[in-house]
């Protein structure tokens, strides 16, 4: 982020804007819906300046900016419509002390513009670094068509009745309260006019006082694999409402950012070998913030019903008497097999699929390695990068075909997503000389359907999908 999104207070402020024509006039548009004081420096203004500066609202000066023009202001806007001049004021107006924008010119400004959907006292800011304006203006008209044209309206008569409403108790009964304002009672009083949205905030802050407190609850959410478009809809809501979000290390930094704001973030941060939070800890924590009323999430990776401990801490919750539910996701597995065009299943092939864990709380894990080893066989092996020689030992120890494909997908979903390709008995060396360092998920007996036809190819490969 090389521009820092901030609401600038501009009531009494100078703000100076040199140049004439349609691009000052553009942005003047903006500058006087705030309550900042004025001042246009232009040797020949259009008349829609000169008609404003009548109106008394801004100060017209008919020559061109020079040195103490910009002293005191807030804001400079070079709007010349001309490089030379808007350079040479930009640089006048910086010696001043003033913040400068030189329009249409990013690189030299120090500031920029966003585009603006106004629905005040609230107001969307869309910043795209400069990178692509018409996206900026496509999310624009989108948030125009979303945003009820009564929500500035809403918001006003909200903002008045803030003191009334801190008779309920901070936290989540308070956010309740306004939620139920803004997106139901607020809108269909609204429909009746205006004046009926007071009448009906009074009766809503009256059943909010009287209704009972919401009990804890614990949610155990599947994040996915992370892309965030994999996520399901219930766990979308669920981190809209989350009062505590505890999650894994694994859970990507773009599905946490969908969070709600206030909501207490805690990373237990269990990864493969890594440091970790206790189990015994987690589970202590979950019930903590139950009791204390909180909504809270427990957001695992991909599906939290798969080498997730989610029964632990289900019992946990179970004990203390605290209410709990579980929201599925998309397991690595799937993001992985749908990463490389291929099923879990084939009919004529495999009429089985095998979830294993490379390792358990003993060390390496220990399976069926004689029914793996048949032909057609298909595993998911999670946490499989250390164990992968030891499964590849055992494997080949019992029989599997020493061609017999395996896919490793690194990071599936994700956009840095890396596949390798290779028979079983060149799993490693391959797999270590590839240093993969995010989550890898070892497809057994499965190669990418890209890569089908050169099966029998003994040289490993990587593959980009
Ligand atoms: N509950 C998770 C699995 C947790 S165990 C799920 O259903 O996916 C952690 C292991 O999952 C990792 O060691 C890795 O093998 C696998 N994994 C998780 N996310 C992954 C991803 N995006 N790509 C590849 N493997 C992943």
């Amino acid at each position: 982020m090389q521009h820092f999104p901030i609401f600038l207070d501009l009531a009494g402020r100078r703000v100076v804007v040199s140049g004439g024509g349609e691009a000052a006039v553009a942005k003047l548009r903006l500058i006087l819906k705030t309550e900042a004081r004025i001042t246009v420096l232009a040797p020949s203004p259009v008349p829609q300046i000169v008609r404003w500066a009548a109106e008394g609202r801004l100060r017209l000066v008919t020559r061109s900016a020079g040195p103490g023009d910009a002293l005191c202001a807030a804001l400079f806007y070079a709007a010349n419509e001309d490089d030379a001049e808007d350079a040479r004021v930009a640089a006048v107006a910086r010696a001043d002390g003033a913040l400068v924008n030189i329009v249409d010119n990013l690189q030299d400004s120090q500031f920029i513009t966003p585009a603006i959907v106004d629905r005040d006292p609230v107001t969307v800011a869309i910043g795209t670094e400069g990178a692509a304006p018409v996206l900026a203006r496509a999310i624009k008209r989108d948030l125009e068509e979303r945003l009820p044209a009564g929500l500035g309206v809403l918001a006003r008569i909200g903002k008045a009745f803030r003191g009334l409403a801190e008779a309920l108790p901070m936290g989540r009964p308070r956010r309740d309260f306004w939620a139920d304002y803004y997106f139901d009672t607020g809108p269909k009083a609204l429909d009746q006019g205006t004046e009926a949205v007071r009448p009906a905030l009074d009766a809503l802050l009256q059943q909010h006082l009287t209704r009972p407190q919401r009990a804890g609850h614990v949610a155990f959410v599947g994040a996915g694999p992370g892309d965030p478009e994999l996520l399901t809809l219930k766990a979308r809501r669920a981190l809209d409402t989350a009062d505590v979000v505890i999650h894994d290390r694994l859970v990507a930094p773009e599905i946490l950012e969908l969070a709600r704001r206030e909501a207490e973030l805690i990373d237990a941060g269990k990864e493969g070998f890594g440091p970790s939070m206790a189990q015994g800890d987690i589970d202590a924590l979950l019930v903590d913030k139950a009791r204390a009323g909180a909504q809270v999430v427990r957001l695992k990776s991909g599906d939290p019903t798969v080498f997730g401990r989610l029964d632990e801490e289900i019992e946990a919750c179970r004990a203390a008497g605290v209410a709990w539910s579980v929201v599925p996701g998309i397991t690595a597995a799937s993001a992985a097999v749908a990463g490389i065009g291929q099923s879990l299943t084939r009919r004529g092939r495999n009429s089985d699929i095998r979830l294993l864990t490379g390792h358990d709380m003993q060390g390496f894990a220990d399976h069926d390695w004689a029914a793996l080893a048949r032909p057609g066989a298909v595993a998911a092996i999670y946490m499989g990068k250390r164990a992968a020689r030891f499964v590849q030992g055992r494997l080949l120890m019992h029989g599997a075909a020493p061609d017999t494909p395996v896919t490793v997908v690194e990071n599936a979903s994700r956009p840095e997503q890396r596949v390798l390709s290779t028979p079983l008995s060149r799993l490693e060396p391959t797999l270590s000389q590839a240093g993969l360092s995010g989550p890898a998920l070892i497809l057994y007996g499965l190669a990418p359907r890209a890569a089908e036809a050169t099966l029998t190819q003994i040289a490993p490969q990587e593959i980009a999908l």
